[in-house]
C-alpha cells in the first residue's frame, strides 16, 4: 500500500527545496506526497529558527498535532531543518508528539530512521556534513506551479553573522557539483519549467575545485547523456568553476529558461557576475543584495564584512553593468547597540538605493550567536518596533516609486498561475521580479502559465503592475 507524507515548509526558499529534496529521497521508500495534514500516515515540518518568533510559529503547530494523533493513532509526526538541528532531542523529550528530530545534512537517512519509528521507537539524526548537497537527489516539485522551480546549489554559511543562527543548523558552507545542477535545469526544462531560481544563503561564495571531482568536459559521456553546451565556459577551462562560471554555464544549457538566483553578499559579489548577468538576455535582472542596516558601525558589530561605502559602490557597479536592474534587500532594525543616528542611515541607505522591495524584520536574539554572547539586546522593543515601521513606510514610497516608474513601458512577463484577487486575471513576473496582473483573454486565446507575453504596463501600485498583454512570444527569450 502507498505511504502517504505530508509536508509543511517554514521559513526560507531553501527550505521549500529541501522538502522537495525529502520527498524525492522519500519517493523512493514508497511515500507519495498528499495536500493536508489529514490525510497523511506521516507529517514532517521543515521548520526554521531564524527569528523567536519563526520557532514559535513552529512550537504551537506541533501541539495542533496531538489533535490529529487523536484521530489517527498510527500517525508518525517529524520535525526536520533548523529547529531540528538546534533543539535536537529536546524536541523528543518535551513534545511527547514528534516521533523523529532530522537535521538539514541527514536527510538520506530517513529511511532507515522511519524503519525505527515504524516499530515504535523515536529517532534522531542531526548530524552536520561537510560534504552533504544531495547532488544527485531528483527532488520531487511539492505545491508546483509547473513554471518556476528551486534548484539548490549550495548549502550552509561559513560567514557567521553576528545575528544569525544559520551556521549552526546549517554547518558549513559547501558547493555542489555544476554538473548536477545543470544535469537539474536541463531536466526541469525538458519537463516544461520556464524559470528556475539558483539558491544558497552566500551564493557570491559558490566555488567548484578539480579535487571536489570535477570531471572534465569531452572526457567520456555525461552521467545525463547530455551533450556539453556548445560554448561559454566549460569545466574544463578552468580548474576553479566560481557562481560568475556556474551562471554562465546554466545560462547557455537552458537558453529559454529564465535564471534568477538569491542571496548576494554585498562583501563578495563580483563585477565577474554582473558581467555575466548583463551578457545573457535570460539570467533575470534582479539581485538580492541584503544590507541589514546603513551604518557601518552596525555593520561592524554585525560581522557583516562591508561598510556604508563598500555597499554603496556595489549598487554603483549594480547599475554601471544592468540600469535596468532591480535591487531588493533585507533590514533589520534595533540590532544590539544601533543608535537614533544608525537608524536614520539606514533610512538615507534606503532613499539612496531606492530599492524595488525590502524583507524588513526587529532584530531577534537567537541563542549561541556572536551578538547572543557578545553584545546586549539594548534597544527596547517599543523601540526596535517604531523604527521598524518607519522603514516599513519608507520602503512603501520606495516601491510604490519604482513600481510607477515602469508605467508606459513595454514587459516580457511570464505567466505564472491565475491572479488570488480575479479568476478573469493571470498574474506573472517581469524580469525585475515585479508581480504584473494581465487579462486572462488575449485576442479570444486563453493565456496559459508558463507562457511568455509582452505586456504594456498601464498602472501600478507599491506590490504589483497591470498591464494589457500586447502579443505572446514563441521563442520565450534570446541569448544575448
Ligand atoms: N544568507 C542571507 C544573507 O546573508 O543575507 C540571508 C539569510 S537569512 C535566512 C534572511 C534574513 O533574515 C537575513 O538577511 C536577516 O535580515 C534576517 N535575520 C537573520 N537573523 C536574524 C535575527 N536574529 N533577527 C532578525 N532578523 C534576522
Ligand atoms: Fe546568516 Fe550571514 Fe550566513 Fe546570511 S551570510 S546565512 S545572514 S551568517
Amino acid at each position: 500500500m502507498q505511504k502517504k507524507v505530508y509536508i509543511e515548509s517554514y521559513g526560507c526558499q531553501m527550505n521549500v527545496n529541501d522538502s522537495e529534496v525529502v520527498a524525492g529521497i522519500l519517493a523512493k521508500d514508497g511515500y507519495t506526497p498528499v495536500q493536508s495534514a489529514e490525510e497523511a500516515d506521516l507529517v514532517l515540518l521543515n521548520t526554521c529558527s531564524i527569528r523567536e518568533k519563526a520557532e514559535y510559529t513552529v512550537l504551537q503547530r506541533i501541539n495542533e498535532m496531538n489533535n490529529l494523533k487523536a484521530r489517527n493513532k498510527d500517525l508518525k509526526v517529524g520535525v526536520l531543518g533548523c529547529m531540528a538541528e538546534r533543539m535536537r532531542e529536546d524536541l523528543l523529550e518535551k513534545k511527547k508528539v514528534v516521533d523523529l528530530v532530522v537535521g538539514p545534512d541527514a536527510y538520506r537517512t530517513l529511511p532507515e530512521l522511519l524503519e525505527k519509528v515504524g516499530t515504535g521507537q523515536k529517532a534522531v539524526n542531526v548530524l552536520l556534513s561537510r560534504e552533504e548537497t544531495y547532488g544527485e537527489i531528483v527532488p520531487v516539485r511539492l505545491d508546483t506551479n509547473g513554471v518556476t522551480a528551486f534548484v539548490t546549489i549550495m548549502r550552509g554559511c561559513d560567514n557567521m553573522c553576528a545575528f544569525c543562527v544559520v551556521p549552526f543548523t546549517r554547518g558549513r558552507e559547501r558547493s555542489r557539483d555544476p554538473e548536477s545542477i545543470v544535469a537539474e535545469c536541463r531536466d526541469l526544462w525538458a519537463r516544461g519549467y520556464k524559470e528556475v531560481t539558483l539558491l544558497g544563503q552566500n551564493v557570491d561564495s559558490y566555488t567548484w575545485r578539480e579535487e571536489n571531482g570535477l570531471r572534465a568536459a569531452g572526457h567520456g559521456p555525461r552521467a545525463d547523456g547530455a551533450l556539453p553546451a556548445a560554448r561559454g565556459p566549460q569545466p574544463e577551462a578552468s580548474a576553479t568553476v566560481d557562481f560568475a562560471d556556474l551562471l554562465e554555464m546554466v545560462a547557455l544549457a537552458v537558453p529559454g529558461m529564465r535564471i534568477r538566483y538569491s542571496t548576494s553578499h554585498p562583501k563578495d559579489m563580483t563585477d565577474k557576475v554582473l558581467a555575466v548577468m548583463a551578457r545573457y538576455d535570460n539570467i533575470c535582472k534582479y539581485i538580492h543584495l541584503p544590507v541589514q542596516s546603513g551604518s557601518s558601525d552596525v555593520l561592524k558589530r554585525m560581522n557583516r564584512g562591508y561598510t556604508r561605502e563598500w555597499y554603496l559602490d556595489r549598487i554603483a557597479a549594480i547599475r554601471r553593468h544592468m540600469p535596468d536592474c532591480a535591487i531588493s534587500t533585507d533590514i533589520i532594525a534595533g540590532f544590539c547597540g544601533e543608535t537614533e543616528e544608525d537608524h536614520q542611515q539606514t533610512l538615507s541607505m534606503m532613499g539612496m538605493v531606492g530599492y524595488d522591495m525590502a524583507f524588513m524584520f526587529m532584530y531577534s536574539e537567537r541563542p549561541k550567536t556572536l551578538a547572543a554572547r557578545k553584545y546586549a539586546d539594548d534597544v527596547p522593543t517599543e523601540e526596535k518596533s517604531r523604527r521598524l515601521q518607519e522603514i516599513i513606510a519608507l520602503q512603501k514610497e520606495l516601491s510604490a516609486q519604482r513600481m510607477a516608474g515602469y508605467v508606459g513601458q513595454v514587459h516580457e512577463v511570464l505567466i505564472e498561475g491565475v491572479s488570488k484577487r480575479s479568476a478573469e486575471h493571470l498574474y506573472g513576473r517581469n524580469t525585475q521580479n515585479a508581480v504584473v496582473i494581465v487579462p486572462r483573454m488575449h485576442a479570444a486565446t486563453e493565456l496559459m502559465p508558463g507562457t511568455f507575453i509582452r505586456a504594456r504596463i498601464t498602472s501600478s501600485t507599491s506590490g504589483s503592475l497591470q498591464g494589457d498583454v500586447l502579443d505572446m512570444i514563441n521563442e520565450p527569450l534570446v541569448v544575448a
